[in-house]
């Protein structure tokens, strides 16, 4: 049985292992399938501290190889099951994930069937260490404490040249990229929170920014709203779609439809340098539905995050948006463990990264969320165990 598994292999998953696996407690990650999270789908992260700049990609190895060297164990699979109703968890893999029992892998071995593989030092104590203590009938892995770390998704627009033009102008990260279009004109479609904040953070680089909103008003919480009208470079194009992404190796214009208006559709192709999509994200939480208390958009709440929104409710501050309804609340409130901030509505189970965040969303407040809960199993194991 394991001590602790970890399910996801971004950098809140990854610092997360590396804290564990400093701790003792060899923790085994499973990382996806391809792994390594959003991370690895951008090009230069420069605001990583520690780093000048860096691809995300190679960052995420370095992570890996990190944990990996303070004994964590990483499987690039994806987890399709999991079970939190019972003590230990059983957090299920694909049956096609290669797990072999001890006995299973020695008589491989010696038959050949197996050529001992000598592609990562790691690699054979690695599947020692599998052999031992999973049940290779059943594919799943017992643990007595489990991270949840699968991050989120930024949602896309689905129009012909987006993706092929992603980190050649268009993104859906303003913190990280705005940095690159300088005295550029960029445009942020959406109408929420998001994308104020993406179109604010873009006027302190560009010199223009349209906000494209496929209706007449925004859904985005006054006070935003009320910063985006008073910013002079912002712009905001109601009743408009964008239908299409141009330009051959960087962005050069986008093509918007009016939604609205007496001679549709009306074309208008309108040049930018940069396009930020900020249509909302989507956490990667599907298989947890019905095993942790999710938020109404699927986020994962942690008890920080209910002791955020229990607070807001007692400030009686109007101005101050829950996130989580206060019948909900009440009904979920006793099953909480407030000694612990990442821990979920299960005891033993804790959460981190942005499949908890829905704010900030950074690979560095991801890869802090990670060491918090690692720390905090740490805790609650040493409490498990002597209870
Ligand atoms: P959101 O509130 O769901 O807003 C998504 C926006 O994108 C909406 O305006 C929606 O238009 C638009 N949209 C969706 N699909 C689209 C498409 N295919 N084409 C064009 N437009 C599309 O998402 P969010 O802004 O990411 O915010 C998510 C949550 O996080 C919210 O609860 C928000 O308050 C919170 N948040 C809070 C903060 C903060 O407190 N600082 C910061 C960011 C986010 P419609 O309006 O027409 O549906």
């Amino acid at each position: 049985m394991e001590n602790v598994v970890v399910i996801g292999g971004g950098p809140a998953g990854l610092s997360a292992a590396i804290y564990l696996a400093r701790a003792g407690l060899s923790p085994l990650v499973f990382a996806g399938s391809p792994p390594g999270g959003q991370l690895t789908l951008t090009s230069e992260v420069e605001n990583f501290p520690g780093h000048d700049s860096i691809l995300g990609s190679e960052l995420i190895e370095k992570m890996r190889k990190q944990a990996q060297r303070f004994g964590a164990k990483i499987v690039d699979e994806n987890v399709f099951k999991v079970d939190f109703s019972k003590r230990p968890f059983e957090v299920f893999v694909s049956e096609s994930t290669k797990i072999f029992s001890q006995d299973q892998l020695a008589s491989r071995l010696s038959s050949g069937s197996v050529a001992p593989r000598s592609s990562s030092p790691n690699e054979g104590s690695l599947r020692r260490s599998l052999a031992q203590t999973t049940d290779f009938r059943k594919n799943f892995v017992s643990s007595l404490a489990v991270i949840i770390a699968t991050g989120a998704k930024a949602l896309w627009l689905n129009v012909p040249g987006e993706q092929e033009l992603r980190g050649k102008g268009v993104s859906a990260c303003a913190t990280c990229d705005g940095f690159f279009f300088k005295d550029k004109v960029v445009a942020v479609v959406g109408g929420g929170d998001t994308a104020m904040e993406e179109a604010l953070t873009l006027t302190k680089f560009a010199k223009k920014v349209y906000i494209i909103h496929r209706r007449d008003s925004f859904r985005a919480s006054k006070i935003m709203q009320e910063r985006v009208f008073s910013n002079k470079k912002i712009e905001v194009i109601w009743n408009a779609q964008v239908v299409e992404v141009m330009g051959k190796n960087h962005l050069e214009g986008i093509k918007i439809k009016s939604t609205y208006g007496k001679n549709l559709p009306q074309f208008k192709i309108l040049a930018v340098d940069g396009l930020f999509v900020a249509i909302g994200h989507k956490p990667d939480t599907e298989i947890f539905a019905g095993q942790v208390e999710l938020d109404e958009k699927g986020y994962v709440i942690t008890a920080q995050r209910l002791a955020m929104e229990l607070a807001k409710l007692k400030s009686k501050n109007e101005k101050i948006k829950m996130t989580i309804e206060n019948e909900k609340l009440e009904k979920i409130v006793e099953k909480f463990d407030f000694n612990y901030q990442m821990i979920t509505s299960v005891p033993g189970v804790f959460a981190a990264g942005d499949c908890v965040d829905y704010v900030y969303r950074q690979a560095a407040t991801a890869a802090g969320m990670g060491v918090s809960a690692a720390l905090e199993v740490e805790r609650w194991l040493e409490n498990f165990k002597t209870d």
